[in-house]
């Protein structure tokens, strides 16, 4: 058996590849951005065959670094920034049109007709989601709609659909030279088309959006001993190294994270912030504005659902401070910044640039930053922007906690943000209780390779992998109980000041 198991991370911002041992610890890592498009407000895109070109340019890079060769890997798993839609031709391997982000915001009108014709609750009920600009189904429909010649490819069976997890294995696995079109059932949870009792396509879903289901991939498990395919020998690995797992980003980190048991729970702080809780074998639907989703599926066993908050903007608006406001220089200036003040001086930003997801699934909501006087600087707008990524998670907190009825002891973290002691330490303060982050906080690209691994035997289970987790830095509540109630008020006295602002009915 060989030392090592290989990750492919396809992020939102950037893609990259990493080598674990089979202590969880990172051999070789490289990393790429890729462009993000913006053609119109609300509008996001990306560059699929860029993002194939970084994709082989990391694995090379990292593995050219490291000295390593394919055969040193035992197995390559896949994880990727979820709902993003890929339609290309099976022929010639083109993408028809660029991939549409997940945060893209154009087919809110098909969102929101799907709920005025009375779909909402049979979307919800099958899928497990709300109907909303978020997830792939609305964006497949919007390129079968809007695309010269896609629907008429795709009911020839010649367009095929993926998320970035599905593109990236069809290019690994040949291409238009025999790839494989598969997708791992935590991808195909995300897409609003997926039966999560079935675990398959859900033909009344198909018909809501009008897609071809021949244009849909297999859906497998996400680790899978009966490997979706093997790499190349004239790939980006140079060898044949077997495909056997592949996890949705936020599935994968909950692995990584390794919330095998129910109640378990980590929150993954990134472009935006997903948190996620094992929910066992159940299906639980939420009451509270949560998601319900797989959180992985391990070969022959049952599927193992969570719940899901997410939320669409938190890093991404330390990025807009840095981009649009040119207020910092870098993210991690943020905290430099924010430290300049000692709290937030009455001021609360809403980053709802997106409009707002969990738990409010509000497309009607836009950003906004209240209670400015005069006495307000840049410090306060950077303290209050860290504050939000920590107020929007203890919204998701309540939800789950009221969804589960678990009572979460102890938050476990990962993601760039965590980079960031102010912002951790407002978490624990703003939430009231501690939180935690593990010592390889790379735990998306860890999930990835804990999936493949542990279809290969690398791993023998999951008990393995628990050893595996060792505590790094642990944030201890600092603040009074009154004063977390105060600002937990104006908190969401600012988020009722960003709802109702644009029409999209
Ligand atoms: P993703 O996987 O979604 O691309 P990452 O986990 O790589 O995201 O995290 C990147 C995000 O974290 C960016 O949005 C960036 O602005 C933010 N970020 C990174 N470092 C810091 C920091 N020290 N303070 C605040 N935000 C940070």
């Amino acid at each position: 058996m060989p030392d090592f198991v290989g990750s492919v991370d396809q992020g939102t911002t950037s893609t990259r590849f990493m080598v674990f041992d089979h202590g969880g610890n990172v051999i070789a890592a490289h990393q790429l951005e890729h462009e993000q498009i913006l053609p119109q407000a609300g509008w996001v895109e990306h560059n699929p065959v860029e993002i194939w070109e970084r994709t082989s340019s990391v694995i090379q890079t990292a593995l050219g670094k490291a000295g390593l060769v394919s055969s040193d890997l035992a197995a390559l798993g896949i994880t990727n920034q979820r709902e993003t839609t890929v339609v290309w031709n099976k022929r010639t391997g083109r993408p028809y049109y660029n991939a549409i982000v997940w945060q893209d915001t154009r087919t809110d009108r098909i969102a929101s007709a799907l709920e005025a014709q009375g779909h909402g609750d049979t979307i919800r009920h099958k899928a497990g989601l709300p109907p909303a600009t978020y997830f792939s189904g609305g964006k497949i429909k919007w390129i079968l709609d809007n695309v010269d010649g896609v629907r008429e490819a795709a009911e020839r069976g010649e367009a095929l659909f993926g998320n970035t997890d599905s593109w990236l294995l069809w290019r690994l696995t040949g291409g238009s030279h025999g790839g494989v079109h598969v997708t791992d059932v935590t991808n195909a949870s995300r897409t609003m088309l997926m039966n999560l009792e079935t675990l398959d396509w859900d033909d009344e879903l198909l018909s809501l959006f009008g897609i071809p289901r021949q244009m849909l991939p297999e859906i497998v498990p996400s680790s899978s001993p009966e490997p979706y395919g093997m790499t190349l020998a004239d790939g980006p690995l140079g060898g044949e190294v077997p495909l056997t797992g592949a996890l949705g980003d936020q599935q994968a980190a909950t692995v990584g994270q390794v919330c095998f048991a129910p109640g378990e729970a980590k929150n993954t702080y990134g472009t935006g912030n997903f948190m996620l809780i094992n929910t066992g074998t159940d299906i639980v639907r939420s009451k509270s504005g949560l998601l319900t989703t797989v959180a992985y599926k391990l070969g022959d066993a049952d599927a193992v659902y969570a719940l899901e908050g997410s939320i669409a903007v938190t890093g991404s608006a330390v990025q807009w401070l840095r981009d649009q406001l040119g207020i910092i220089s870098g993210a991690a200036q943020s905290e430099v910044l924010a430290r300049q003040v000692e709290d937030n001086g009455g001021v609360y930003f809403v980053p709802a640039f997106s409009g707002l997801f969990a738990p409010h699934w509000r497309s009607d909501a836009r950003g906004a930053i209240v209670g400015l006087s005069r006495f307000n600087t840049n410090a306060h707008v950077a303290r209050a922007t860290l504050e939000a990524i920590c107020y929007q998670s203890r919204d998701v907190v309540e939800a789950m906690e009221a969804d589960s009825g678990v009572h979460l002891e102890v938050l476990k973290v990962d993601g760039g943000i965590t980079a960031n002691n102010l912002c951790m330490q407002i978490q624990a303060d703003v939430l009231g209780v501690d939180v935690v982050k593990p010592v390889v906080a790379e735990t998306t690209a860890l999930g990835a390779a804990y999936a493949a691994g542990l279809a290969v035997g690398f791993w023998k289970d999951t008990d393995e992998l628990r050893k595996n987790w060792l505590e790094d830095k642990r944030w201890q509540p600092q603040w009074s109980d009154e004063q977390r109630q105060t600002g937990h008020a104006q908190w969401s006295k600012a988020v009722s000041r960003t709802l109702d602002w644009v029409d999209v009915s």
